[in-house]
């Protein structure tokens, strides 16, 4: 299946649009309505993570719908066995935000949205810790720790059986974050099974979950 696109009931199809840390320009909403207006059922549906989803797509308009998107500057994606779009919040404008949360996004979503990994893996990035709890439901949650470092809990996720993401036990310098969530995309694709999320990952083996923390101090020291 091509990555974002997901069967729905009836016969009918789904497509979901990649923002770019949860924005879209206004020029962009524009194409999205016309491509909803010509192909779908004229409604558009935000998701959690920043995503616009065109539904009620007939099975024979899919092919014309997904050769106008190529044309229309549009990315399709945050499905299957990928990094997910990147979440983010609102603290690059936020009066509580402690650092430039939409450019984090960005250059997040390009180093890591699509790679492939044993399920899925969701990243957020959030400006303060009112989002703690956001943080917390994401395979890596990032949050503001002192001056250019950041605090990461790993191993969130919500679904059937929520857990809580286990806070790594050292600030991450911002010159070190790519290189800490490359680590731990690494480990779990050598480590992960088939199917089987980061979280759960961690649950079944702690001295695994023990030995990354060790090894995010080495990388952070
Ligand atoms: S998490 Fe904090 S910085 Fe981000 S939007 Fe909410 S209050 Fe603002």
């Amino acid at each position: 299946m091509t990555a974002g696109i997901l069967p729905q009931k009836e016969n009918r199809w789904t497509v979901r649009i990649l923002s770019t840390g949860g924005v879209f320009s206004a020029a962009e909403l524009k194409r999205i309505a016309g491509l909803a207006e010509r192909f779908g059922s004229g409604h558009v549906t935000a998701t959690s993570r920043g995503t616009m989803e065109i539904d009620g797509i007939a099975a024979d308009k899919l092919d014309g719908l997904l050769d106008a998107f190529h044309e229309s500057g549009l990315r399709l994606g945050g499905t299957g066995a990928t990094v997910r779009s990147i979440t983010a919040c609102k603290g690059t404008a936020c009066v509580h935000g402690a650092f430039d949360v939409a450019a984090l996004a960005v250059r997040l979503d390009a180093a890591f949205v699509g790679q492939p990994v044993p399920k899925k893996f969701k990243i957020g990035v959030f400006g303060c810790w009112n989002s703690l709890g956001k943080a917390c439901s994401q395979d890596v949650g990032i949050l503001p720790a002192g001056p250019g470092t950041f605090t990461l809990h790993m191993g969130g996720m919500m679904g059937r059986t929520p857990q809580l993401g286990i806070q790594i036990g050292t600030p991450v310098p911002a010159a070190r974050l790519f290189e800490v969530i490359e680590y731990l995309l690494g480990v779990y694709r050598r480590q992960g099974e088939a199917g089987e999320r980061f979280g759960r990952l961690l649950l079944r083996r702690p001295e695994l979950a023990a030995q990354i923390q060790r090894d995010i101090v080495s990388l952070c020291n």
